[in-house]
């Protein structure tokens, strides 16, 4: 992509109702521009890094056998009366009416729509495992929506939903899910941390909490210094203060457990028959007799995990991706682009990475060279190159990384080999 044709609407000035780093670091630098409270449009250079990350959430997904579905936000009011959680959701759940005056509601998690999908065919419990997901808008009208699209009313969610004919079966599919969400993590390439934490408003037995580590997160986290003990502090006991747990012995006996701060990105949970039982989700066993089902819902945070990883990484220049969800590998920092054999052999550079399958950014616009370096660096591009008058004509250009001082001297050859190991 060429800069001088890209749509990043990028600003100098801090925003005046921007907190948080990453909320004002998003704005800044033109990711996302604010529609109404709570409510964002992506605009290209932060959409390119919510596809990455549905990239690699759909990769993990599909290799664990789960199968991808789209299904209606819009979601008719009757099924979460069945479900009774039309009026247990409480305000977030937003209700309104078509022009016959029929309640529908915008959807906010959607245990009702695949359960009515799945009772809606006749199986057996030879079909059985199956994992739905999907990857979609979802509403909630949050009382305080805010820093940015870290708790919106309108976000991107990833959600599944797996399905068992008996509790042992839908232990394993939980675990292949964790599994998983282990892989997507990882493959973010994000600090994070699994805990025990409280099923809330979705209900079930057991549940764990994927968080991404960062100061700023809500959330309050006590994680054993010598177990793989960890726990969300909502699901333990202190007297008034979350943060005396510090230094308290680890409830399994192993450790002292530490405090620390984090955003939850990633929730997974064993729902039992709480929605089948309701919802009358039924399948015939071996000796033909009708079973209602076991459920599993996972959902992931697809947008706040955008935010959560400048939470993560950045510094006072701006933000600093990790490789795998960097919205470019590289940037050409091309100086004085009006000289055409300069931009030439930008250009020339430009086609030989992007070929290689590398993201490639190819900053050509005729402006300060000092504004289009201050602009690399609050962007978060892992890596850049500068060629120039100096050096256009050598076989070697000045490359130097995101989060190092040292540039170094290096041929594009020896370029495309540190690229070809981080992808
Ligand atoms: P929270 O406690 O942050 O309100 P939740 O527990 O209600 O979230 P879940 O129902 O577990 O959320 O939804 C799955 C994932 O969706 C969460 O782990 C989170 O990453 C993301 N998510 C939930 N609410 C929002 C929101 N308002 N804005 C952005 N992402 C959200
Ligand atoms: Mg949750």
């Amino acid at each position: 992509m060429y800069f001088s044709k890209l749509f990043v609407p990028t600003s100098k000035q801090d925003p005046s109702d921007a907190e948080l780093a990453s909320h004002k670091l998003m704005l800044k630098s033109g990711m996302i521009k604010k529609t109404a409270a709570g409510i964002y449009n992506w605009l290209p250079f932060g959409l390119k890094v919510v596809k990455k990350v549905e990239d690699i959430v759909r990769k993990n997904l599909d290799l664990s056998g789960a199968q991808e579905i789209l299904m209606p936000m819009v979601q008719p009011a009757e099924l979460w009366k069945e479900s009774e959680r039309f009026d247990q959701y409480g305000k977030e759940l937003l209700k309104f009416q078509d022009r016959s005056d029929r309640d529908f509601v915008l959807g906010p998690t959607h245990e009702e729509v695949v359960c009515e999908i799945f009772r809606s065919y006749p199986m057996s419990y030879k079909d059985l495992p199956i994992n739905l997901y999907q990857i979609q808008t979802k509403f909630r009208d949050e009382i305080r929506p805010r820093f940015g699209v870290m708790r919106s009313r309108e976000f991107i969610m990833k959600d599944a939903y797996s399905f068992d004919i008996d509790p042992s079966g839908m232990e394993k599919s939980y675990e292949i899910m964790k599994q998983a969400y282990i892989s997507i993590f990882n493959d973010i390439g994000l600090e994070y941390r699994i805990v025990k934490a409280d099923a809330g408003n979705i209900g079930g037995d057991v549940s764990e909490e994927f968080h991404i580590l960062a100061d700023s997160g809500e959330d309050l986290l006590a994680i054993s210094d010598s177990s793989e003990f960890a726990a969300n502090v909502e699901v333990l006991e202190y007297d008034k203060d979350p943060t005396e747990l510090d230094g308290k012995p680890s409830p399994d006996g192993k450790g002292k457990l530490s405090v620390k701060r984090g955003i939850e990105v990633g929730h997974i949970f064993q729902l039992g028959t709480k929605y089948s039982e309701k919802m009358n989700v039924k399948i015939k066993d071996a000796e033909g007799k009708e079973k209602t089902l076991f459920m599993g819902c996972y959902g992931i945070g697809v947008s706040r995990i955008v935010a959560a990883s400048i939470e993560q990484n950045h510094d006072d220049k701006g933000i600093i991706w990790p490789y795998p969800i960097a919205p470019f590998h590289i940037n050409i920092i091309c100086l004085d682009p009006k000289r055409d054999e300069i931009l030439k052999e930008c250009k020339n550079v430009y086609e030989i990475l992007s070929k290689a399958g590398h993201d490639v950014l190819l900053d050509d616009r005729d402006i300060r060279a000092g504004v289009k370096f201050g602009e690399h660096e609050m962007l978060g591009i892992p890596f850049s190159i500068v060629i120039g008058p100096n050096n256009f004509n050598n076989s070697k250009y000045e490359f130097s990384s995101r989060t190092e001082e040292t540039k170094t001297e290096l041929s594009i050859d020896e370029i495309k080999h540190i690229l070809e190991e981080l992808k």
